[in-house]
């Protein structure tokens, strides 16, 4: 059974300074990371790299970055074939981050905002179909369709909160939200089956709470996409969503408790190891 995740790229440069820029104020920084983003490529390869057998599909652009995205899903085990090739600039991001923590950070959604809709497919044995808030509606809308055409089940992380279209709800066989996201929709059309995430409160699925793990926290960013990939990997694995929620919980807190380098090395093993 295959998983395929569609939706946005960013490559994200994260520039530490000593303080935030005032209007026409120059800094000198003291760093800079390139970091893989995009909600859409980041669920994918975390699906990829808990054990999913991972399909994505967006757009990347012709520039280095478009280069680097495209490595990044080859590198983690991700099929890129439905991924488009776009003449223009990568979706990207630019942060200031202070030596606070504090930061100002613009988004271009560039070659996410130009998906090409005639060439949505849905690969042979694709079972589950996730899509994000991060590209055109019309592009989660057309995906939708050849999902339910297809017989896949279909979930929306409908991250970040934006108006939730009655047209694609009605495909949707759950949405994915955190706590802020929860509080943006409101009260849903009870019709709608609805997974909430908590932070280390754990998860909200039909009526029950699900407390998370006790960790020791390094960073929280990038949470609820390893939640959500790792929740994907084990359904497309055959298992029910119940004891998919453990094992996404656990990797998303074996996720919050690592450093970069653990992360990037985190494995299904692992978190089994973890859960006993
Ligand atoms: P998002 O990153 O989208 O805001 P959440 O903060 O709700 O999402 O986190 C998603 C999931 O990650 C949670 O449901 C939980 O399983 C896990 N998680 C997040 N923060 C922690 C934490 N501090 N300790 C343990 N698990 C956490």
């Amino acid at each position: 059974m295959r998983l395929l995740v569609a939706g946005s790229l960013h490559l994200d440069i994260v520039v530490r300074a000593p303080h935030l820029p005032a209007l026409d104020e120059t800094v000198a920084g003291t760093g800079v990371d390139y970091v893989f983003g995009g909600k859409g490529g980041n669920q994918a390869v975390a699906a990829a790299r808990m054990g999913a057998d991972a399909a994505f599909l967006g757009r990347a652009g012709s520039d280095a970055f478009g280069t680097i995205l495209r490595a990044t899903l080859a590198d983690s085990g991700v099929d890129t074939t439905l991924l488009q090739e776009d003449d223009g600039a990568s979706g990207m991001s630019t942060a200031i981050v202070d030596d606070n923590g504090d930061y100002g950070a613009v988004i271009v959604s560039a070659a996410n905002l130009r998906i090409d809709t005639s060439r949505v497919r849905i690969p042979d044995g694709t079972s589950l179909v996730l899509l994000q808030n991060e590209i055109p509606e019309a592009v989660n809308l057309a995906v939708a369709s050849h999902a339910r055409s297809i017989g896949a089940r279909l979930w929306l992380n409908a991250a970040p909160a934006r108006p939730l279209s009655s047209a694609l709800l009605s495909l949707v066989d759950m949405l994915i939200v955190n706590r802020v996201e929860a509080a943006a929709y409101g009260a849903l059309p009870n019709s709608v089956t609805c997974l909430t995430t908590l932070g280390s409160d754990g998860v909200r699925y039909d009526g029950r709470h699900s407390p998370g793990y006790a960790v020791d926290v390094v960073s929280t960013h990038g949470a609820g996409d390893m939640f959500v990939g790792a929740l994907a990997a084990e359904v497309v694995r055959g298992e029910e969503l119940d004891t998919a929620i453990g094992f996404a919980q656990a990797a998303a807190a074996l996720h919050v408790s690592s450093s970069l380098e653990e992360r990037a090395r985190l494995a299904p093993e692992r978190v089994f190891e973890f859960m006993e």
